[in-house]
């Protein structure tokens, strides 16, 4: 397989992290995005761009895009896995934590999808893994904003591959359940996190980055005409 231009936005931690190691290790040259760039600069890989971008700035992002394609050539596969989730119930939270929860996983998820599905279409060939979650299929309690965002990137990314499927492009949706990464330590409400805590300890342990990953890998690395279209993969003991 040619080894193409992988962008991956959200790198510098969890399964962002654990999604660029695994595709360096295949030898993909690599963009990797985040605000905290000393960690992805820390990775120390191959072949690999760290670009300081907050994926709400589409101006930065678009800038990082370029670069990166100037050095290696044009963007193959742009993984959206950027998130912040914020736990709350509506009646407590801060409105501000809706607004940054809709700012990332949607607005982020569609600046990026701008950046590159124009030239993926004129090339007729591309992908874009879109990283929603279980939480964008079902509810949960104290989910309800972060579902919000998450059922809207599956929406979108389905509509989208509708949309594009005739000029070749494969749209993936990566819906896991928990993972054990920083995600939760960004929740305000020490109850929510305490509560989410137990639940994960209580079925014996949660999926770890590198599950994801692999998932990740395994939808990119299908033949040009197999389009996975959904992934969805939780720990084995997880019930809802
Ligand atoms: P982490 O908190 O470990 O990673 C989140 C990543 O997103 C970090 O690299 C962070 O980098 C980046 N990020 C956050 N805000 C921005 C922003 N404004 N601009 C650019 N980058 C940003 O969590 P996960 O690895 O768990 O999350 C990755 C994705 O997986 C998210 O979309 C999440 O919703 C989804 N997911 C996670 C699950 C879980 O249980 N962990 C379950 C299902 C889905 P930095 O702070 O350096 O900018």
């Amino acid at each position: 397989m040619e080894k193409e231009l992988i962008v991956i936005t959200g790198a510098s931690s969890g399964i962002g992290k654990a999604t660029a190691l695994l595709l360096a290790k295949q030898g993909h040259p690599l963009l990797l995005l985040a605000r905290r760039i000393e960690k992805l600069q820390e990775l120390k890989l191959e072949n690999t761009l760290c670009e300081k971008v907050d994926v709400t700035d589409r101006e930065t992002f678009r800038v990082a895009i370029e670069k990166a394609e100037q050095k290696f050539g044009a963007t193959g596969c742009l993984i959206n896995n950027a998130g912040v989730m914020l736990l709350g119930s509506v009646e407590e939270q801060n409105p501000q934590e809706w607004q940054k929860m809709f700012d990332v996983n949607l607005m982020g998820v569609l600046n990026g999808i701008h950046l590159v599905l124009k030239s993926m279409i004129e090339r007729r060939h591309g992908m874009i893994v879109n990283v929603s979650s279980i939480a964008g299929r079902k509810t949960f309690l104290s989910h309800a904003v972060y579902c919000a965002t998450k059922f809207g990137v599956h929406a979108m990314s389905e509509n989208i591959r509708e949309e594009t499927a005739k000029y070749g492009i494969r749209m993936v949706t990566i819906a896991p359940g928990a993972v054990e990464t920083e995600l939760l330590s960004h929740t305000t409400s020490k109850e929510i996190k305490d509560g989410y805590e137990s639940w994960k300890k209580d079925m014996g342990g949660v999926l770890v980055p590198e599950d994801v990953a692999r998932a990740i890998w395994f939808a990119y690395s299908q033949p040009p005409h197999v389009c996975i279209r959904e992934i969805v993969l939780a720990a084995t003991a997880q019930e809802p």
